[in-house]
């Protein structure tokens, strides 16, 4: 296993459906997805020009737009929860976790192209009622997939979790309780990057887990404040906040009487879990953009040149590997472990196939493909 993207196309919405959005992303069937701006000529579309059908060279710069790219995996709108937890490595990277690996799924793409959907699966409107099963994201498959490991081990493997977020490049613990305050990010020897004093919660039960992200004291996803928070605030505020759940999976030594030897029976080992959900990838058009949100806009963007940057680097032979600039940003620090070494990380880029989003899909689609040839190997 190695680092390796994917490629999420999520459904056209009703509203892009009654707008009449012509659909410009195709699954070819085989890993590699299309994108063709000149399907979108028709009308209504993202490169109708009034002079298109006088000018002989729209076509020809349309045709510019086309493009296709290959991926580990593509799904496209119609890929169900469980195609994408089963199709996209994401089981493994829960076994590999399990045997001690430092393993992280994160989830890129504009706002609105169906990151949370794809982590965590359709916000619930209340609390009562949750999402049915089969509408469950990748994050509750994968506890699922831990506490029956968990269960048919029996108290040798201990799960905890923490929850924080990067939020103008600040890290937030979401699960302290009391007014959120900023951490201190740490660097030593030993542990390599830390948050000091962030808290981190045991569970052993798919509720305790569920109700412990959906009651963090200090997400904005927390059944409590959702219904003081806007859809549409709740939207803004989490589309510029990097949100990182870690779940740390320790599996302890087994006794020479256990009935069932393990081969991994000497040693304790902690392998760590990460789903990130990042912030939108969009730019911010500087225009009429406030002071506060530019500089929301400029974190955003150097936190996610920066995990660019990491990876494209990491993409080298190791031999010509140049120092990796982890330090540019607090997303690379924290996520330094899972990007170098022994890390392992599953990309989900996902993208809406609307023609309006093109541009947006398109620079997901490259930036995605950089992280293509990242091969930290275990
Ligand atoms: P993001 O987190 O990237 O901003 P969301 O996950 O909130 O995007 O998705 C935006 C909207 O599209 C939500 O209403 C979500 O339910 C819907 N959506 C996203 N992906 C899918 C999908 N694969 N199938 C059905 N609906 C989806
Ligand atoms: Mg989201």
């Amino acid at each position: 296993p190695r680092s390796s993207p994917t490629v999420r196309v999520r459904p056209l919405t009703c509203i892009e459906t009654r707008r009449d959005d012509r659909q410009v992303v195709h699954s070819l069937g085989d890993g590699s997805v299309h994108v063709s701006a000149t399907s979108s000529l028709g009308s209504g579309g993202w490169l109708q020009h009034p002079l298109s059908h006088r000018c002989p060279h729209t076509q020809v710069s349309a045709a510019r737009h086309d493009a296709t790219f290959g991926f580990s995996a593509v799904f496209d709108a119609g890929a169900s929860q469980e195609a994408v937890f089963e199709g996209s490595g994401m089981r493994q990277l829960v076994e590999l976790a399990i045997d001690g690996f430092s393993c992280t799924v994160f989830a890129f793409g504009q706002t609105g192209s169906g990151k949370t959907y794809t982590l965590m699966g359709p916000l619930t409107q209340s609390e009562t009622r949750p999402a049915a099963p089969g509408l469950l994201g990748l994050m509750q498959r994968s506890f699922a997939c831990l506490l029956e490991q968990s269960r048919s081990r029996g108290s040798d493997l201990a799960l905890s979790a923490s929850y924080l977020e990067i939020y103008n490049e600040q890290v937030q613990d979401l699960l302290s309780p009391g007014a959120p305050c900023a951490l201190p990010l740490r660097w030593s020897k030993t542990r390599g990057f830390y948050v000091e004093n962030q808290l981190t919660v045991d569970f052993e039960s798919l509720e305790a887990i569920t109700s412990l992200l959906l009651q963090a004291p200090n997400a904005l996803l927390a059944g409590s404040q959702r219904r003081r928070t806007s859809a549409h605030a709740l939207n803004r505020h989490s589309s510029r906040s990097h949100a990182l759940l870690t779940i740390y999976v320790r599996s302890r030594a087994h006794h020479p009487q256990t009935r069932v030897p393990q081969p991994s029976a000497c040693s304790s080992k902690q392998g760590t879990l990460c789903f990130v959900d990042l912030a939108g990838s969009e730019r911010v058009k500087e225009t009429g953009s406030s002071g506060e949100l530019s500089v929301e806009a400029n974190n955003i963007n150097r936190s996610l040149l920066a995990l660019g940057h990491c990876i494209s680097l990491l993409a080298k032979p190791r031999g010509k590997r140049t120092h990796i600039p982890y330090r540019d940003s607090k997303l690379t620090r924290l996520l330094a472990r899972s990007l170098g070494g022994s890390g392992i990380t599953l990309m989900v880029a996902c993208i809406s196939p609307s023609s309006r989003c093109l541009s947006e899909t398109l620079s997901t689609l490259h930036y995605a493909s950089r992280a293509r040839r990242v091969t930290t190997r275990p």
